[in-house]
């Protein structure tokens, strides 16, 4: 008995491999793209420039299976969060930041995270499932889709959400695939950057994708980094700073750098300016975010005057700078905070 395959996990060339390997045309895959993404039809029976005979048999060897929407919350910032249902009682969140003319959906790649970034909401709870493509692809369907209902469209879609990209690379780069196809959705690769806490073995990847990198970087030397990001110890700041190297080289993109302050540990000026030895020979943008406080973090947020001084000395010393607004924090803005609310006790959630 031949296997259900869920479309949505499938990029055009796996598709159209299949087809092949049944003695079909591999430009059905393409046929069937166009109608599954562009004009939205899922119902075979209406694609009516496949055969009838072709199309006879795709109800038996295709589903289309996306994660549950089981929440929406809009913010009074404009910010939308949305919790997704992915299978075994579990969640993940997608998250939608306006910013001026931009509309930028932020995607989860995984339940739960091995890196266990000691900042992090999500780093607390252990790997619990790396999702798949179609799960991906189907984050940025459904928030589409209720971004339209208000004339909106998403114009950047960056992979910071739960989980660490380039730990489940197949499926991230899968959906890449899918997202950027010129016969479905068509979105610009240009517009999606993948934030890694430091894979570096595969960070070349995400250069290969013709996608933008971010970087958490959180540290400016190898002992902080160490303690508040855990990879540090297996790929130290050298590592991680000549892949970016390579990466802005060969794309000719800038590299983003995240800097979470961190009162007291991160958040000094003359770690500001170790900051900027590290980074001043790539081409960059570094981005400063105040620390969200979450319960149990065991950090503090810094205060406002902390804040400006840490940007104002990388401005100082010709850095490009951008301080990171909190957005949404009347509907749990830390990372992973909405699924714990949720995951288990979906009736206690009040919002
Ligand atoms: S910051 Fe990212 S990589 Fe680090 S634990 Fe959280 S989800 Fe994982």
């Amino acid at each position: 008995m031949q296997e259900f395959r869920n479309f949505y996990d499938l990029t055009m060339d796996e598709l159209g491999a299949l087809f092949a390997a049944d003695g079909k045309e591999k430009f059905r895959a393409q046929q069937l793209f166009k109608w599954v993404y562009d004009k939205k039809v899922t119902d075979f029976e209406q694609m009516s420039n496949l055969s009838k005979t072709f199309r006879a048999d795709l109800p038996g060897r295709f589903i289309f299976e996306m994660p549950r929407k089981v929440s929406e919350l809009k913010s009074v910032d404009g910010t939308r969060k949305f919790l997704f249902d992915v299978g075994d009682g579990m969640t993940v969140e997608s998250v939608l930041i306006p910013n001026d003319e931009r509309m930028t959906l932020c995607v989860s790649s995984e339940v739960g995270c091995n890196m266990a970034c000691r900042f992090c909401f999500t780093g607390k709870q252990k790997l619990k499932k790396r999702l798949t493509a179609g799960q991906i692809v189907g984050q940025f369907i459904q928030a589409n889709e209720s971004l339209a209902k208000d004339g909106l469209r998403i114009t950047n879609i960056v992979f910071m959400g739960m989980g660490e990209p380039l730990d489940n690379p197949e499926a991230v780069f899968g959906a890449i695939e899918i997202l950027c196809n010129d016969f479905g959705i068509n979105f610009s690769r240009r517009k999606i950057t993948v934030s890694t806490s430091g894979i570096v073995p595969l960070m070349h990847m995400i250069t290969d994708a013709g996608v933008r990198l971010a970087v958490s970087l959180n540290a400016s030397n190898d002992e902080i980094r160490d303690f508040v990001m855990p990879i540090n110890k297996k790929w130290n700041l050298t590592e991680l700073l000549d892949a970016c190297s390579k990466h802005a080289k060969e794309s000719g993109d800038r590299v983003t750098f995240e800097y979470v302050l961190l009162k007291g540990v991160t958040d000094s000026v003359e770690q500001a300016r170790e900051v900027w030895k590290l980074v001043r020979h790539i081409p960059c943008k570094i981005n400063i975010i105040p620390f969200n406080e979450h319960p149990s973090s065991g950090f503090e947020r810094p205060a406002d005057e902390t804040v400006r001084r840490f940007q104002n000395e990388l401005i100082r010393l010709g850095a490009h700078v951008l301080l990171r607004k909190t957005m949404g924090r009347d509907i749990f803005a830390a990372c992973g905070q909405l699924t714990s609310v949720y995951e288990g006790r979906p009736e206690t959630m009040t919002v």
